[in-house]
């Protein structure tokens, strides 16, 4: 998040506490894209400068930040994963490895106290957002993230996640002039941040639930068009070692689309599909397995 500080080993008490000097960046951006969108106007080319920024900008946090270095979902080659960090930056989300770290322990303890954005924990808009703005999370949990955090490149983007996000504003100057800053850059960088915060916040409160998971996880197919399939949570939560989180046809995939067009395209391989014995719950093998230990031993 362009927001990250100096002062990213504070966890002491108050480190909950939005600290608004350090988010200057966070809240400037905010404003800046209004006032832009507003200077600049609407256009033919605002729409598709907006629709593109958005689009690239949701598929590498999806298939990238969340399917890719949360799950490995599926394989790909270390230029191509460097790609999707590289590409990622400009969605000033922190970098790979802290947004994946965060994203690991938010699975290993979803819904409970240890979870860093549960809204049962800590309501709607510490989960949407207060968890960004104190200083606790700042800091990347390489531990959760080893696997990862071996690669120079990735630790160098990491490092320097705001660096990037910036430099990817000057990019899209360059390339569209302040049309293109406006709309290809700060308003889509604000809608994607509140739609993925979504995810944390109302994909634990608003829709159905599928699967009795232990956690609040749910399926909303509004969150799951606006996030190109990331509202399936529910069904993410059930199973997270698909890189599909809409599990039947009906379910509006789109970064699962894109994944398997990476893959015709072999850039991509090893996609994780959702094998059919989890998509239906199927707990029958479960069963069998406790009767059978029920029955007691013959002679
Ligand atoms: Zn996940
Ligand atoms: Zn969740």
């Amino acid at each position: 998040m362009l927001g990250a500080m100096e002062s990213a080993d504070f966890t002491g008490p108050g480190a909950d506490r939005p600290r608004w000097r350090e988010n200057v960046p966070f809240w400037a951006v905010h404003g800046v894209a209004v006032v832009m969108a507003i200077a600049v106007g609407w256009s033919s080319a605002a729409l598709w400068w907006l629709v593109g920024g958005y689009a690239i900008r949701m598929f590498v946090i999806t298939a990238g930040y969340h399917r890719y270095f949360s799950h490995r979902t599926f394989k790909t080659s270390r230029w191509f994963q460097f790609v999707l960090a590289l590409v990622a930056m400009s969605t000033a989300q922190q970098g790979p490895l802290w947004w994946a770290a965060h994203h690991r322990r938010h699975h290993k303890y979803s819904d409970e106290p240890e979870d860093i954005h549960s809204p049962r924990q800590r309501g709607f808009w510490w989960s949407h957002a207060g968890w960004i703005l104190g200083t606790r999370h700042k800091a990347t949990d390489f531990d959760r993230i080893k696997d990862f955090a071996k690669y120079p490149e990735l630790r160098f983007l990491n490092d320097h996640d705001l660096a990037f996000a910036i430099a990817w504003g000057f990019v899209t100057y360059a390339i569209g002039g302040s049309v293109a800053l406006a709309w290809g850059f700060f308003v889509p960088v604000v809608v994607a941040w509140h739609i993925t915060f979504c995810i944390n916040s109302l994909a634990h409160v608003w829709g159905r639930r599928r699967y009795p998971t232990s956690d609040d996880s749910r399926n909303n197919l509004a969150l799951a068009v606006l996030t190109f399939g990331e509202g399936w949570h529910n069904n993410h939560h059930h199973y997270q070692r698909t890189a599909r989180q809409g599990f039947y046809w009906w379910e509006i995939d789109v970064s699962w689309y894109g994944l398997k067009l990476l893959e015709l395209l072999r850039i991509v391989w090893d996609v994780e599909g959702v094998p059919r014995h989890i998509r239906n719950n199927d707990i029958a093998p479960e069963r069998e397995r406790i009767a059978a230990a029920a029955v007691p031993p013959s002679g």
